[in-house]
């Protein structure tokens, strides 16, 4: 679930900075990095980073968002925003909301004609975003990079293919990896999905879905070059629980589907059983108490799948804010 904020306020103080930055008319491509904890991370990042965008002769603007990070994150985007603020911009939110959220925060003030989005790990190298351009310019509205030699740990691999193969099915949105954060999308589809103003933290698929012409590449893929995945079991199933209610009614679908098989078949076992009863067949209660823990289980889940489309709606018709940013830096005209 998003976090909430009760102050209503900073949500509008924001609105106004988005309109304000909106003017800034002829920047040619935005990249969109969010952080948390990452200090170990942006002085390497920024580096190869700001290199790869210079060299390319257009203008860019790169917008760090940092994801309410507790180490030295904050300060040190703020010495690459005095060091180079023609292209930097940062957004400071004031708790940590996510990657995605984060990611969405920064397409709300994003100015190029092209926006990429990039991890701040360095596992997708900076210097694939020519490439990516480069089909875009050939007419590719989207450019997804997918991780041909994926470097993550075996646990960390495999809960994305499944959640990979989780959404093909579900969705039935064609992508080849949408876990992959470095990818390059036309204007158009991120203020299609600006405008949705989705909770669901699933912004790839998403845009996957606005996109007419996307084509998918293959992008190296290298080990984090400083600390751990900021991805622990409990946030993986968060946000495959987001994924999963967020694209489509079918997870309920599903639900109400074996609950129907199941309900079926407990009458058919209910008449075998009486019919036992009645010729004077005895046994025991264990598989009576299995299959009603199955039922129960099946209960559970069903009550909990509930419970996240009606969280979804409470805070669609609440319009609580996504989140809320408490600074941001970026040069005045
Ligand atoms: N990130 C974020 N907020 C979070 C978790 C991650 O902004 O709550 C950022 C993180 O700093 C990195 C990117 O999202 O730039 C991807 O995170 P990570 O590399 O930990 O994910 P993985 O590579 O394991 O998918
Ligand atoms: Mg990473």
């Amino acid at each position: 679930m998003p976090r909430v904020s009760k102050n209503k306020k900073e949500e509008s103080v924001k609105m106004e900075s988005i309109k304000k930055v909106s003017d800034k008319g002829d920047v040619a491509i935005s990249v969109v990095i969010p952080l948390f904890n990452e200090e170990e991370s942006i002085d390497l990042l920024s580096e190869r980073l700001l290199k790869t965008m210079d060299a390319l002769k257009k203008k860019y603007e790169v917008i760090f968002v940092d994801d309410g990070s507790g180490d030295k994150t904050p300060q040190m985007l703020r010495n690459l925003f005095e060091k180079r603020s023609d292209v930097v911009r940062v957004i400071t939110f004031n708790g940590n909301y996510g990657q995605y959220v984060a990611i969405l925060a920064g397409f709300e003030h994003v100015c190029g004609d092209i926006v990429v989005t990039l991890d701040a790990d360095l596992q997708n190298p900076p210097e694939e975003i020519p490439n990516l351009l480069k089909k875009i310019d050939e007419g590719y509205d989207l450019v997804g990079g997918y991780r041909a030699k994926r470097q993550d740990s075996f646990f960390r691999t495999y809960a994305s293919k499944i959640v990979n193969s989780i959404r093909a099915g579900v969705t039935g949105i064609e992508m080849k990896d949408h876990g992959c954060m470095l990818r390059a999308y036309k204007k158009f589809i991120i203020d299609e999905v600006v405008k949705t103003r989705e909770t669901s933290t699933f912004i790839t698929a998403l845009a996957q879905k606005f996109a007419g012409n996307p084509i998918d590449i293959p992008v190296a893929h290298d080990e984090r070059v400083a600390g751990g995945s900021k991805y622990n079991l409990y946030k993986l199933i968060r946000i495959t629980f987001d994924l999963l209610t967020g694209f489509s009614l079918v997870p309920l679908q599903v639900f109400t589907i074996v609950g129907m098989i199941i309900s079926s078949a407990s009458g058919i076992y209910f008449f075998v059983e009486l019919f036992k009863k009645v010729i004077g067949h005895h046994h025991g209660y264990g598989l009576h108490f299995a299959f009603l823990f199955l039922l129960l289980s099946v209960l559970i889940l069903g009550v909990g799948l509930l419970g996240e489309y009606l969280g979804r709606a409470y805070f669609a018709v609440c319009e609580h804010p996504r989140f809320v940013i408490r600074e941001i830096l970026e040069k005045k005209d």
